[in-house]
């Protein structure tokens, strides 16, 4: 992809702290962290989102994200690790190339947690499992 940022990293035509490289994945510490330590871990290949992500690229993310949320948690004994991907705008997807945020936590750093909200209805609950069920197995 011409003007995508990441495949210029990957394609090492602009500069990332890269702290790790495998044939498909590429792990390069965040420009902007949200804590000191936050790094992304991208497949190579230009996917878009976790829906074009082809399966066998997938097959090696699990082993990835551990041994990065692993060696994060270490390096900057971290309390904790938020793995993240943004996928579509809607869900705060700024660069448009697949990849996943590992962000190192600590006690007491301020970031609160999602705001949850209350079913409407008691329902609507079994209503929702029932639509993705269908949707997952269609
Ligand atoms: P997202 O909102 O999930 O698309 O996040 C994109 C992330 O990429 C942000 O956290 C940015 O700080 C980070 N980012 C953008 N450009 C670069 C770059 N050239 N090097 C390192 N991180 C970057
Ligand atoms: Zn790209």
């Amino acid at each position: 992809m011409n003007n995508c940022i990441f495949c210029k990293i990957i394609n090492k035509e602009i500069p990332a702290l890269i702290i790790r490289e495998t044939e498909d994945y590429i792990t390069f510490l965040d420009a902007q962290p949200v804590n000191f330590g936050h790094a992304l871990v991208v497949p190579k290949k230009h996917f878009l989102n976790i829906y074009e992500i082809s399966p066998e690229v997938l097959e090696k993310l699990g082993e990835e994200l551990k041994i990065i949320s692993t060696g994060i948690k270490k390096a900057v004994s971290a309390d904790g690790i938020n793995i993240d991907m943004n996928n579509d705008p809607a869900a705060g997807q700024i660069v448009l190339h697949a990849h996943f945020h590992i962000i190192p936590r600590f006690d007491g750093d301020g970031f609160t947690h999602w705001h949850s909200k209350s079913y409407e209805y008691p329902e609507q609950i079994n209503e929702l499992a029932q639509k993705i069920i269908k949707s997952i197995s269609s």
